[in-house]
């Protein structure tokens, strides 16, 4: 059970020296057991403590990484069962499954399909993260010469697939520095597969027949000091995996129970032979709750939609994405250049930007900052009114970069054209397109 903010206190040096950035122990205590604070903020804290605290601030849901450098996943740390109630922290990872049994052509094309299936998307780059290498052949130099060829063409994170410790050791034989996630540990290899994650410091899933036997499997692994854990429960039907799914995150949150506070791996590519349905049930993952979600092969159609629906999921609720206020110059413009303004959530400020570089006329775009609310919200919430946007468009500097003083604002912002016509004086102003579609017309058409 976590600690109260009183229990902690307890532990607590009670100086009050305020070197943590809390005036009191009591504050800092209470941000401990809220989860707002690191307990390495307090140097003074005895080793003791230490020990009950951390075990007490431990996360419910243990965050385990997968691979290293810039491509590392981390998955798991999770806090709440709903979105809502605060924000998911680590999204799922896609892999792509590649088995030591395919041809070189084939391993080949899913491996240029793994580099090229990325997006971008409101300035963030969506893309897949893991490679699955399954052992099929059964023959272990035949699976650490893909493994060895995956790592040599690919920057991804890698997953281990055998339960032949033998098999896995090879592929760790050319792979261990890159952190790879070893799949599986059973109740037949346990000993053994626990020792290959001791002895590279790699994470290790576990699979098992049912909850029972996962969190007995579980229980063993941490005894024997292996901690960075995944789960597979080994159910291979829909309806399983995903009450599996729901009942692991609700024990590890709920009920705080240790043995399943482990991030999973779900196997969509063994619940069906049809891609369509197996995006779909990858969906159902992305939502509740894989950690790591391996798929059959990479495709744009439905690789892409899951990528945006875990950009969806895995946001905050609580703020909107938003770009930067300021004056972004778009294609080079200058003096004579068309000046445009709209509000800075980001979904707007790229589908904007986005059509006047498809219209190839240069230009000023003004964001305004509207805490993150599209044009027709934030001006509903009076934050993209007159009164508000005149003082930006006079302390930006905008009025120093062009000559003509035209200023042209969204067509769903129009009834503002009088109030700032009002409130900038020397500036006309030109009420442009409502559709972002309609931006490379308008600017056509457009002359200083
Ligand atoms: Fe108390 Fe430690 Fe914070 Fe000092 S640094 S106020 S001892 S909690």
């Amino acid at each position: 059970m976590p600690l109260t903010g009183i229990q902690i206190f307890k532990l607590l040096p009670k100086t009050n020296c305020k070197e943590c950035g809390e005036p009191t122990c009591l504050a800092f205590a209470m941000k401990l057991a809220a989860g707002k604070a690191e307990l390495t903020l307090c140097p003074y804290i005895s080793e003791e403590a230490k020990s009950q605290l951390a075990e007490a601030a431990a996360p419910p849901i243990r965050p385990v990484t997968i691979g290293v450098g810039d491509r590392a996943l981390k998955v798991g740390g999770e806090t709440v069962m709903f979105r809502h109630e605060k924000r998911f922290e680590n999204s799922p990872g896609f892999a792509l499954l590649v088995s030591d049994t395919m041809d070189d052509a084939e391993i080949d094309s899913r491996l240029d399909r793994f580099r090229q299936l990325e997006y971008e998307r409101v300035g963030l780059i969506l893309r897949p993260e893991l490679i699955a290498i399954k052992s099929e052949s059964g023959d272990a130099s035949q699976f650490a010469a893909v493994v060895s060829k995956v790592k040599q063409h690919s920057d991804a994170g890698i997953i281990l697939m055998s339960d032949n410790p033998d098999i896995l050791a090879a592929g760790l034989g050319v792979s261990a520095d890159g952190k790879p996630l070893i799949y599986a540990a059973t109740k037949d290899n346990l000993d053994r597969v626990a020792n290959l994650a001791k002895e590279h410091s790699c994470p290790v899933a576990v699979k098992a027949s049912g909850l029972e036997e996962l969190s007995q499997l579980t229980t063993k692994l941490t005894e024997a000091g292996v901690n960075d854990i995944v789960l597979d429960s080994g159910s291979r039907t829909v309806r399983q995996a995903f009450e599996d799914q729901i009942i692991i995150r609700s024990a590890a949150l709920t009920k705080k129970f240790r043995p399943l506070g482990f991030p999973t791996i779900v196997f969509p590519c063994e619940m069906t032979n049809d891609p369509m349905k197996e995006a779909v049930i990858a969906s159902m993952f992305v939502a509740k709750y894989g950690g790591v979600i391996v798929l059959s092969d990479f495709q744009g159609e439905s690789l892409f939609p899951l990528l945006v629906e875990r950009l969806n999921i895995y946001t905050d609720p609580q703020r909107p994405l938003a770009t930067t206020e300021g004056i972004y110059e778009i294609g080079g413009p200058d003096e004579n250049s068309p000046v445009l303004i709209t509000s800075n959530f980001s979904l707007t400020y790229f589908i904007v930007s986005g059509e006047i570089e498809n219209s190839k006329t240069p230009t000023y775009l003004l964001v305004k900052d509207t805490e993150g609310l599209s044009v027709m919200t934030a001006w509903a919430a009076g934050k993209f009114v007159a009164d508000a946007i005149a003082p930006f468009v006079k302390k930006c500097g905008i009025g120093d970069k062009v000559k003509h003083h035209k200023l042209v604002i969204p067509g769903y912002a129009a009834a503002e054209s009088g109030g700032l016509e009002e409130e900038l004086p020397g500036w006309e102003i030109l009420v442009g397109p409502r559709e972002g579609a309609h931006i490379p017309a308008y600017l056509k058409a457009w002359k200083p």
